[in-house]
């Protein structure tokens, strides 16, 4: 004799709020979220009013679209974000320009710079071409010496003038460090050099051997 099992409660006793449109549960008298009283049993629903039911089937749809649309923007978020990568910020120590500079004159990029990290570039004259070009790197201390014109500041770099070349200076410590381009024709020459310049700031990302 097989014993019957006890019957599920049957899933047409849940209702729904005739107001907010959400599920309301068997035998409450009022919607658990917003408290609206006459729930509609789910057996009443196909007699319900038409304008109850169009109103739970509305709530129903707009709820969606609200999920769906928080669904999308976070998504749309996130892979705009992982597509963009990290925000770059412009560096003053990131350049590419052209200087015109009188004989025995200089222009000068300067910018910080962090210990470790580096700033590599290259300069060429392009007019008159084949003129010679006088690159060096101050730090902030030399700079003012060297500003002031008084005695010989030392460098942290320098090249042998010439015509073009490489730029790559890596900061031993945390300065502001100046990138002073010189004609270095006498005064007495009258020949303005236009020189074009590059140079890239480079962070030494994983090297915290410096400060
Ligand atoms: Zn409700």
């Amino acid at each position: 004799m097989a014993s019957t099992p006890p019957s599920d409660p049957s899933p047409g006793t849940w209702g729904a709020c005739q107001f907010c449109g959400v599920a309301v549960p068997p035998g409450s008298p009022t919607c658990p979220i917003c408290g609206a009283a006459n729930p509609v049993p789910a057996a009443a629903l196909p007699s319900a009013s038409r304008r109850v039911r169009r109103r739970i089937r509305l709530t129903g749809a707009f709820r969606t679209i609200i999920v769906v649309t928080v669904v999308v923007g976070l998504a749309y978020a996130l892979i705009s974000a992982v597509i963009a990568g990290p925000p770059v910020v412009a560096d003053p120590l990131t350049t590419a320009a052209s200087y015109t500079i009188g004989p025995g004159n200089f222009t000068v990029i300067a910018g910080n710079i962090t210990g470790g990290d580096y700033v590599v570039g290259n300069w060429s004259s392009v007019n008159p071409p084949g003129m010679d070009i006088g690159v060096a790197v101050y730090n902030q201390s030399q700079y003012l010496w060297f500003s002031a014109g008084t005695g010989s500041p030392g460098v942290q770099w320098n090249n042998t003038p010439a015509a073009s070349g490489r730029i790559v200076f890596s900061a031993a410590y945390t300065d502001l460090y100046y990138f002073v381009i010189t004609n270095v024709l006498p005064p007495s020459a009258h020949i303005n050099v236009t020189v074009y310049v590059t140079t890239t700031y480079e962070s030494n990302v994983g090297d915290d051997g410096f400060a």
